[in-house]
């Protein structure tokens, strides 16, 4: 059996072998520990036909377990200093393959149209890279591919928000927009002594899974998004006024505004945060209606 190369001897070793220094700037943060990130492929569900898109596989820790466990692997590196390690520590996977490029620049469509088969699951399993854990997750509701599964490792605070429900502190526009799409779940916490060099936030394993019907259709969804980002603008101030310097103040907009609000039973002194999903689409449905 080969070594694992998330245990902390042989991460240590590979590290010293290639004489890599980490950059903080593009969150390089590797897991050290095995049966986390077992774990974590654990959650993914993988059956042996699957297939899946790796973000940021660093020295190959995650990816040699998903080479274990998924048909092919397709791994995205932005860190070119990180493809000669990669070649040398999945050396012996044959179903992996390595590209150097930035996942916010990736046509993710045309990745898996010219990498992946067209039949069988995609998955995404990954230990993100911080610093664009949001613009990532936004990248992949919005790709037109219907991943089966997402699993990512992000810092504790933005799972808290994804997984968020109305009323509470953590509920807000990043809640919306992915529950909106996935049902969101909080596999495990990892703490920042699992990863080298050592993270300043604790971590935790979120699995999305897409819902069989989103709450709002594709075609509307950019526009959504928009709506509930004016919503929640100002979480502290009611939702009334955040619209009001979205449009531009007028008492006609207010009284309007506040019809609508009661319309559908909603007070017009509300807070965007005590509303549910199904009363936010209602609101939006509302305004479009009536060409706002
Ligand atoms: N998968 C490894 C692990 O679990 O130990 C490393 C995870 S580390 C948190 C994040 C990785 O993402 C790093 O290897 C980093 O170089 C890479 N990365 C950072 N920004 C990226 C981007 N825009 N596109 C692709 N990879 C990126």
């Amino acid at each position: 059996d080969a070594p694992l190369i998330s245990s902390m001897s042989e991460t240590k070793a590979i590290l010293q072998k290639h004489g890599f220094t980490f950059k903080k700037s593009l969150g390089q943060n590797f897991l050290t520990n095995p049966q986390l990130l077992m774990q974590m492929v654990s959650a993914a569900d993988l059956t042996t036909k699957e297939q899946v898109l790796e973000i940021g596989p660093g020295i190959g820790a995650l990816t040699q377990l998903l080479a274990h466990s998924a048909d092919k692997v397709v791994a995205l590196e932005i860190d070119q200093r990180l493809l000669p390690i990669l070649a040398d520590t999945l050396a012996a996977y044959h179903n992996v393959k390595v590209m150097n490029q930035d996942v916010l620049k990736t046509d993710l469509a045309e990745l898996v149209r010219a990498n992946f088969d067209h039949v069988e699951p995609i998955k995404v399993v990954a230990n993100l890279p911080y610093y664009i854990t949001t613009p990532i997750l936004f990248k992949l509701l919005a790709a037109p591919v219907p991943f089966a599964k997402i699993v990512v490792m992000m810092q504790k605070e933005v799972a808290q928000r994804l997984v968020a429900e109305p009323g509470h502190k953590d509920y807000g526009s990043l809640s919306v927009a992915i529950q909106t799409k996935m049902t969101a779940k909080i596999e495990f916490k990892v703490p920042k002594t699992a990863f080298v060099p050592q993270p300043k936030v604790d971590s935790a394993i979120v699995s999305l899974t897409p819902l069989d019907t989103p709450l709002i259709p594709e075609s509307q969804q950019a526009s959504f998004n928009q709506f509930v980002l004016v919503a929640f603008k100002q979480r502290r101030k009611q939702m009334i006024n955040n619209f009001l310097n979205y449009f531009g103040k007028s008492d006609q907009l207010r009284a309007d505004l506040s019809r609508y609000f009661e319309g559908i039973g909603i007070k017009p002194t509300v807070r965007a945060e005590a509303l549910s999903l199904v009363q936010l689409k209602q609101l939006y449905q509302i305004l479009l209606k009536n060409n706002y």
